[in-house]
């Protein structure tokens, strides 16, 4: 099977989601890779230790400037130039506004938000997750063009041991007015670690009682290099900045490391974070329904907690 696995850069690195959608695709076929914006040549060439084979690079500056319209065109053309009948890409915001746009250029079945690799046993049966994470449906997909989003963590980022991909650049000679959308600038937040792509988050709730209190949480962060998120309630209040809540209704995070401090954990939290790696929960009540969802739990006050565990992360 040929499969298109469309990656996203981040001040010129491929990001570690799009790295996961390579290993994904090197086990379901032969992968080329679609990549847009600006990177170097040498950065792509190297995804072939992920089990890319090829990779074609647009440097359109629509692509750049993140037109999902213009997007979605890229990868449609990118995989029937490379006679590519699977499109795989890892979820994010943008993937998950041009999905469907590839699935119907493509006319292709489209499955989102899976969590396994194939099973091909008797066809080509997947699982994905339902009910924001709390159940799953295995799915067969029977069409033979699809489209495939996977989830955060699905698979370990691994090298497979190939050599350099062949790397060949595209013109999608878009014009600046064809798709009728032009993204003027572009206000990046505050903060070293973007809290969506972040690979490790300090998180923080109501139980820090007040907004002064978010030193200890943010020297945690940085001694982790970690991004800083919260719980609903503490954006609400304006404790924190509306782009640092997670939840249901807020960001989804799928870091390697969650660490939850004085956070109940509400079903509506946990629904954008359980998906993390490794879960952390700090709370003084045992009882916390966090617990449950946490893989390492320390019942204690997060004023005494999280200092002493910044202090013994500093010593190590
Ligand atoms: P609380 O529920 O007040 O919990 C505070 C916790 O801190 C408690 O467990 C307490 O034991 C602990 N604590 C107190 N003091 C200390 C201390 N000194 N040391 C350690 N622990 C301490 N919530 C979200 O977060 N994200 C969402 O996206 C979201 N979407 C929602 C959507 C809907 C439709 C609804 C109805 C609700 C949504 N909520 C969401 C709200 C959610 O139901 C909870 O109310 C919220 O997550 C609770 O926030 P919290 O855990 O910070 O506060």
């Amino acid at each position: 099977m040929s499969v298109l696995v469309f990656v996203e850069t981040d001040g010129g690195s491929v990001k570690k989601s799009s790295l996961e959608a390579i290993v994904y695709g090197s086990k379901v076929g032969e992968v080329t890779v679609a990549a847009m914006g600006t990177i170097s040549n040498d950065e792509l060439a190297g995804l072939g230790k992920y089990g890319a084979t090829k990779v074609i690079h647009a440097d359109d500056t629509q692509l750049d400037n993140g037109v999902i319209q213009a997007t979605a065109s890229f990868i449609a053309q990118a995989a029937e130039k490379a006679a590519c009948n699977t499109v795989v890409m890892a979820r994010s915001s943008l993937v998950d506004a041009i999905a469907s746009r590839v699935a119907v250029k493509t006319d292709s079945a489209i499955v989102t938000n899976i969590v396994s690799v194939p099973d091909t046993s008797n066809g080509f049966a997947v699982k994905r997750g339902i009910y924001t994470g709390k159940a799953f449906a295995t799915v067969n997909v029977n069409a033979e063009k699809k489209v495939l989003t996977i989830a955060k963590n699905a698979v370990a980022v691994e090298e497979v041991g190939g050599g350099d991909a062949t790397v060949e650049s595209f013109s999608t000679a878009y014009g600046a007015n064809d798709f009728g959308v032009e993204r003027v600038s572009v206000h990046k937040a505050e903060g070293d670690v973007l809290l969506p792509e972040a690979d490790r988050v300090v998180s923080a709730g109501r139980g820090l009682k007040g907004p002064e209190n978010w030193g200890m949480i943010e020297d945690l962060a940085q001694t982790l290099g970690a991004a800083t998120a919260c719980s609903k309630p503490v954006s609400d209040m304006d404790w924190r900045p509306h782009h640092e809540h997670v939840g249901q209704t807020g960001i989804k995070v799928a870091p390697t490391l969650y660490i939850a401090v004085g956070i109940s954990g509400a079903i509506q939290h946990l629904a954008g974070v359980n998906s993390s790696k490794v879960i952390v929960a700090i709370n003084k009540d045992p009882e916390a329904p966090f617990f449950k969802a946490a893989d390492y739990g320390v019942v204690g006050d997060a004023f005494e907690v999280v200092p002493k565990l910044n202090e013994l992360l500093k010593q190590n």
